[in-house]
Order: structure tokens, then C-alpha cells, then sequence
């Protein structure tokens, strides 16, 4: 047993089983669980790690894709433009509700914390009004962003007023970065989050609080070709942005070659790096013991597994 809480600051939590397996049917890992706020809490109870950040994302890119599919090729350019912006209302709708339900259930187990998604076809106003009122009203604790979930650069100016509004309230982001498979067809990486592409962000806000997940690099086993590249740049990331921090998620315990996740937490310094799962793609207990396995010393692990995310989010 820690002689602290160990924290699990990426864990994604699915409102219906549908939702979870729908979101890992396009990824080669497919556990048996289908990531419910049940399985959830089951997990973490299985495990010593005492409370979790869900970092819960959703598919808006894909959900437009398939309602303007389905709009009649017959109507006339104003019609068009009327039933995409009825489109657009709904899915800001359920974005909407897809923030309020994490909120709710982080109220609802004291040990879970929140975190909002935002996406690019809100407007500027819509963007800052989310998250001022998450963030005030609802106890949400950070923002999550997903380029390939969302098909959008962290660095295109339509994110300028997240970042803006994250660094005025001192609001830290978790950012999925490195592969991950392309939604449409498993076999395409998709550039959106090459850690290349955060550059700009850290650049232009350096006081905004960045997490950038996965080490910067990505699952292992998805994209082998893209490990070695990945890793270099995200390294070359971090040496030239102090304030940009990592996770070791679906790193640690998983494909990765663990000599190098050691490598890349040393030259980073571990009191920027930390400890989560990616639940339900991996298990919180697997990963936990993966990263006292690495040879990291009492204090590193400290700041990894719990301190850093203490301060980080608030806890
Ligand atoms: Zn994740």
C-alpha cells in the first residue's frame, strides 16, 4: 500500500455500454468491459489507485458525418444550410450533455473528477461559455481535447479561444497526442496529433497548462513505424517547453519498450510526467504495476502517481 493516493489522470467512462464498445470498435485493443462508470469504479476498487480524471471525449466529427448523410440531395442550398445548422445545434446539444453527465458523475463518486471536450464547430462564444461555466459551476477540472476524434490541429486558429480562456482561468488541457487509428478505416494513421503539431500551442500561450498524453508519442503497437519518429519529437518538445507536461498512459505496462519509457521520463524529469491508465483500453492495476516495475525511485514515483496530478488538477 502508498502511503498516498495514487491517481489515474486518464481514464475514459462511457454513459451506456454501446457508447464504450461503439468507441473501441475502431481500435486493435478490444477489452471485455465496455468502460461504464460501473466498470469504472470496479476497476479502480480492484486496484490501489484511489481516484481518477475522466477524460471523456466524443465522436462529433463522425456524428456530422452521418447526419448530413442523411439529408435529401434534393433540397435547395437554403434548405441545406437550414437543416446543417439544425444539425449543428444538435450535436453542440450533446456535447452539452455529454460534459454535464461527466460532472454529474464525478458528484455523484467523490473519487472520479472531471474533465469537459470541446470541439472545433462550437463558436468562439460557445467555447468560452463552456467552459466558464464547467469550470465554475460544475467542478470540472480540466479540458480534453482529441485532434483524431475530433479530425482537427491542435495549432488551426478556430482553437484559439480554448486556449485563451484555459490560460485566463488557469484551467490545465489533457491533450490525446501521437497515433491513433483512423476512425473511418483502422489501416490510415491520422496526423492530427503528431506531437509536431503542439509547437504553436505551447509557444503561444507559455503559461497555459498542457498535458500532453501518451508521452507525445501514442500506443506502441498501433503504428510501430511511427514509435521512433514520435518519440524523438516529443522529447524535442519537451526539452524546448519547460511548462508542457506528460502521461504515461498506454505507455507504461503496455507495448512500449519499458527501458525507453524509463529513458523519456528521466530526460523529461518526473515531475512533469504523470501516472494514468487510458481505461478501458488498459487496466489501471496492469499499468500501476507496470510503473513499479520501471526501477524509478520513491520520489519519483511520488510526484508521478500522485503529487503531480494533486497540483495539476486540484485535487
Ligand atoms: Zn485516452
Amino acid at each position: 500500500m502508498q502511503e498516498y493516493p495514487v491517481i489515474d489522470a486518464h481514464l475514459h467512462t462511457f454513459h451506456t455500454p454501446e457508447a464504450g464498445r461503439q468507441a473501441m470498435s475502431n481500435t486493435p485493443s478490444k477489452p471485455d468491459i465496455s468502460g461504464t462508470i460501473e466498470d469504472a469504479v470496479a476497476a479502480l476498487k480492484a486496484s490501489d489507485v484511489a481516484g481518477a480524471l475522466m477524460v471523456n471525449t466524443i465522436p462529433l466529427a463522425y456524428m456530422w458525418d452521418a447526419a448530413v448523410a442523411k439529408l435529401s440531395p434534393n433540397l435547395t442550398p437554403s434548405q441545406r444550410e437550414d437543416a446543417e445548422h439544425e444539425i449543428q445545434h444538435r450535436l453542440l446539444a450533446r456535447l452539452e450533455r455529454r460534459n454535464q453527465w461527466t460532472c454529474a458523475m464525478a458528484q455523484e463518486h467523490p473519487n472520479f473528477y472531471a474533465t469537459i471536450t470541446l470541439d472545433p464547430i462550437m463558436s468562439p462564444d460557445a467555447m468560452r461559455q463552456e467552459i466558464r461555466d464547467k469550470v465554475t459551476s460544475h467542478d470540472a477540472r480540466a479540458i480534453k481535447l482529441h485532434p483524431p476524434i475530433g479530425r482537427f490541429f491542435p495549432n488551426h486558429q478556430s482553437l484559439w479561444p480554448i486556449y485563451e480562456t484555459a490560460q485566463t482561468l488557469d484551467v490545465p488541457i489533457v491533450f490525446h497526442v501521437g497515433a491513433h487509428p483512423h476512425p473511418d478505416n483502422p489501416e490510415l494513421p491520422v496526423e492530427y496529433s503528431k506531437p509536431e503539431h503542439f509547437e504553436d500551442v505551447a509557444t503561444a500561450f507559455p503559461k497555459l497548462r498542457l498535458v500532453l498524453a501518451h508521452m507525445g508519442v501514442g500506443p506502441a503497437e498501433w503504428y510501430p513505424h511511427l514509435f521512433q519518429p514520435y518519440y524523438n519529437a516529443a522529447l524535442a518538445l519537451a526539452r524546448r517547453h519547460p511548462h508542457l507536461c506528460f502521461d504515461v498512459s498506454a505507455a507504461v505496462g503496455a507495448e512500449w519498450p519499458q527501458d525507453k519509457l524509463l529513458a523519456m521520463i528521466r530526460k523529461i524529469g518526473a515531475e512533469r510526467v504523470l501516472f494514468g491508465s487510458d481505461f478501458p483500453w488498459w487496466d489501471p492495476r496492469i499499468a500501476q504495476r507496470g510503473l513499479e516495475q520501471l526501477g524509478l525511485s520513491a520520489e519519483e514515483k511520488r510526484f508521478i502517481l500522485y503529487e503531480n496530478a494533486q497540483r495539476m488538477f486540484e485535487l
